[in-house]
């Protein structure tokens, strides 16, 4: 009788690991690897999933005691190869092994069984509503005479999504608020034809789907080398990478497409990764104009039926090309060739619960089991990727760099002015908005156009600064910005936990260590003050449209606010980095960055590199229409790398001096790093465990070469809904098996009663 290794969904430490069950031979074609059963554990009945199925009995318990599986829950979600790469996610990053598995299930599947009588066979809960009517739009030969009136945004994002050919209404909606009243309407004016379908589309509908694609007429230098690479890499068949380092606008797309179409010439595969806010019909649309029915969309905002439907295509192997967001990777694609991540450096890639998995480490372990190539796409790559390019490889794979310097046709780049904020200080400047921007504002409110100023407001904002100087003070030993604590006096280094008392804080006689300033003050500026004195400094034809945490609350707001601003003549919007992202407007001629520092001095090491991500990627979308584009960015540090590469569009000057300073501190990419944070009620239960955490830490690791362990220390957020929250960080070098020893470090401290742990190997988030 075969046996099966089974991992019952039970995420607790002290259950880890697979279970060995009979497998009764009325089950045998049921109770496949990545198949949902029902077995028994401790006397009660427990779902668990399927692992791997042998014919040799385990060594270690004895045969007679082994039970049978009882019932098949569901069929085979996922093959060896998956479970392999779940396991390798559960040794990574020290998560429950049943949390590494839920991923690869069927979309909706839960983990609750029911049944109708005590004696009934039991079933699995879904949240799949019956997704079985498919409405497809598409345009009529009357969409050409149309043009829908100047505020109905929405109709005219259908229309743009559609040109690119037809898609499921379901689809429109996931990627345009509001899309199928849009359909509607237009459907009413003939313009586009909706028709349902009861099954999802085989393969008589690919007339409807085979709208011409637009492919450039011959592909730039720089395209043709990135394709030279990726085929190199896929032949290779060993999860090679590939970084397409190409600028905003170089024709990266395409790239991606061209090489999808090779490895589908091959029956290989693809899964394409795009962060979810650029998960647009747009994007789609360019998939599936290529691809057409060989495109599976898989993303959070489809239901879970219809993410079913999608899922389901590509288990049956109907669809070979797969585009969502972060989770696509455990898409049931059989022969993947091709794994690309679009916007690599994207923060969004990891996640920020369990399994807190990052999409790339992932894809180059999947690229490697299933000997794929890996292309990864940024205009800003992360720091990672270009020093394992740098390299030359990582962890067995060869990692190659091929550079994209230039936009295909005569678009350029906007100027980018940077503004020495103490300069206009000194100068005797106390409004917000420097002289600079005042007077490019008074150009876009002459000239009639439309402006942007994006607000920094990212994570916290409470660090004493000179006003003169800029200086913030920081900690001698973590060279990470110290927070000011109002309530204690105090500033804090939330990496190493040191504090140093500010007894002379507010008094003003407190001066700037750096300059001697006595102008030091709180640093932070919220989005109304910028809106109330935007309002006085333009005339009253101007909008001022706020977007932020405040003015998006409720729902649709986020939408109505933007289409306010593009039905609007001449109008400035003003927002925090939720409107960077989607700043995709053409008639916008001046992005204006009116505080670039906040997160730069956040205590985590890779302020600077988010600083600099942000305002190269904004400084990309300014003038994309055929106005040129100026950017101003009003800065407090004008002299640092971060500023000074984005005025001169020179990235180098940036990382010669952020990666000589995380060589310095060991920091990644030149190091691993392991964030363990715990919260509960208690505070003394909270610093009691911490404190035996990182005891228990040192005595394991701390006098190896690389290692370090630091804190514990109170998180940045040190209560959050009345929890108190506290962390340990600790560094690794780059070969250390971080995973394994914090699972091992972590369940030595046994079940603490009241408070709640995370362990996150590869932190992106340290507050
Ligand atoms: P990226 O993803 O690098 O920001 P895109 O792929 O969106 O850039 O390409 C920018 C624009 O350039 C698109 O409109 C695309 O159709 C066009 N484009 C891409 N490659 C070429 C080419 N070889 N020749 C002409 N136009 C191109
Ligand atoms: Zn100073
Ligand atoms: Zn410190």
């Amino acid at each position: 009788m075969p046996y099966a290794s089974v991992v019952l969904d039970i995420p607790t430490r002290q259950l880890e690991g697979t279970f060995a069950y009979a497998v009764p031979p009325e089950l045998a074609a049921d109770a496949t690897t990545g198949a949902t059963v029902l077995v028994t554990f401790s006397h009660r009945v427990a779902v668990g999933y399927v692992l791997d199925v042998t014919d040799t009995p385990p060594e270690d318990v004895s045969p007679k005691k082994i039970q049978p599986i009882v019932q098949a829950l569901a069929p085979s979600a996922f093959d060896d190869t998956a479970a392999r790469l779940a396991a390798w996610i559960s040794r990574e990053y020290a998560c429950p092994l049943c949390d590494a598995v839920r991923p690869f299930l069927a979309p909706g599947q839960k983990v609750k069984v029911t049944r109708s009588a005590p004696d009934a066979p039991w079933e699995l809960k879904t949240d799949r509503a019956g997704a079985v009517d498919v409405r497809w739009a598409s345009l009529t030969p009357a969409a050409n005479e149309f043009t829908p009136a100047r505020n109905a945004s929405r109709q005219r994002a259908v229309l743009d999504a559609l040109r690119e050919g037809p898609q499921r209404v379901s689809e429109l909606s996931a990627t345009i608020p509001g899309a199928a009243s849009a359909v509607t309407a237009l459907a009413r004016r003939g313009v586009v034809q909706v028709e349902s379908r009861r099954r999802l589309r085989g393969s008589e509908d690919t007339t409807l789907s085979s709208a011409a694609a637009p492919r450039p007429e011959r592909l730039t230098e720089g395209q043709l080398a990135a394709l030279s690479a990726i085929e190199s890499a896929r032949r290779a068949s060993r999860g090679d990478v590939v970084l397409v380092d190409g600028v905003t606008g170089s024709g990266k797309t395409e790239v991606y497409l061209a090489a999808i179409e090779r490895a589908l010439a091959d029956g290989r595969g693809a899964l394409v990764l795009v962060p979810e806010i650029s998960l647009t019909a747009q994007t789609v649309g360019r998939f599936r104009s290529r691809f057409g029915d060989d495109v599976a969309v898989l993303h959070s905002r489809l239901s879970a039926g219809e993410r079913f439907d999608q899922w389901d295509l590509v288990r049956q192997g109907r669809a070979r090309v797969v585009v969502g967001a972060r989770s696509a990777l455990f898409a049931p694609l059989a022969d993947t060739g091709l794994i690309i991540i679009d916007e690599e450096h994207e923060a969004s890639y990891k996640q920020d619960k369990s399994p807190r998995y990052h999409a790339r480490e992932v894809a180059a372990e999947l690229a490697r089991e299933r000997g794929a190539a890996l292309v990864l796409g940024s205009a800003t790559p992360s720091l990672e990727a270009l020093e394992r390019c740098r390299e030359g490889g990582y962890r067995g794979a060869r990692w190659t760099r091929v550079e994209m310097p230039e936009r295909p046709g005569t678009a350029v780049l906007p100027r980018v002015t940077v503004v020495d904020m103490g300069e206009q200080f000194r100068g005797g400047g106390r409004s917000i908005f420097s002289g600079p921007l005042v007077r490019a504002l008074e150009g876009v409110t002459e000239r009639r156009e439309k402006a942007v100023l994006l607000l920094n407001r990212r994570g916290f904002a409470n660090f004493l600064m000179c006003r003169e100087c800029g200086c913030v003070p920081e900690c001698p030993h973590c060279s990470t910005a110290l927070t000011y604590h109002e309530r204690t006096h105090e500033l804090a280094c939330h990496t190493c936990g040191r504090t140093w008392p500010v007894t002379a804080y507010p008094n003003p006689a407190t001066r700037c260590p750096n300059c001697g300033s006595r102008y030091l003050a709180a640093f932070g500026v919220g989005t109304q003050r910028v809106e109330d004195e935007l309002r006085m400094l333009l005339p009253q034809d101007v909008e001022v449209i706020r977007m932020d945490a405040d003015t998006t609350r409720a729902k649709g707001a986020h939408q109505r606010l933007l289409e306010q601003f593009d039905a609007a003549e001449c109008a400035v919007l003003v927002g925090t980095q939720m409107i960077a992202k989607g700043l995709d407007f053409p008639e916008v001629t001046l992005v204006g960055v009116v505080n670039a520092d906040t997160m730069l001095k956040l205590p985590d090491f890779r302020a600077a590199e988010r600083t600099y991500d942000l305002l190269e990627q904004v400084a990309g979308r300014a003038g994309r229409g055929e106005r040129p584009g100026e950017v101003v960015v009003q800065t407090w540090w004008a002299s640092h790398p971060a500023m000074r590469a984005v005025a001169t569009h020179d990235r180098a000057t940036f990382l010669e001096a952020e990666l000589a300073e995380r060589a310095e501190a060991s920091y990644p990419p030149f190091s691993r790093l392991a964030n363990v944070v715990a919260w509960g009620a208690s505070e003394r239960a909270v610093r009691d465990l911490t404190a035996r955490l990182a005891e228990e830490l040192r005595r394991r690791v701390g006098a190896e070469p690389g290692w370090e362990v630091l804190g514990p220390a109170d998180c940045v957020k040190a209560r959050v809904k009345d929890r108190v929250r506290r962390h340990v960080l600790v560094k690794a070098p780059l070969s250390a098996d971080l995973g394994t020893m914090l699972s091992s470090c972590v369940a030595s401290l046994g079940r603490p009663v009241g408070i709640n742990m995370s362990v996150d190997i590869d932190p992106y988030d340290l507050m």
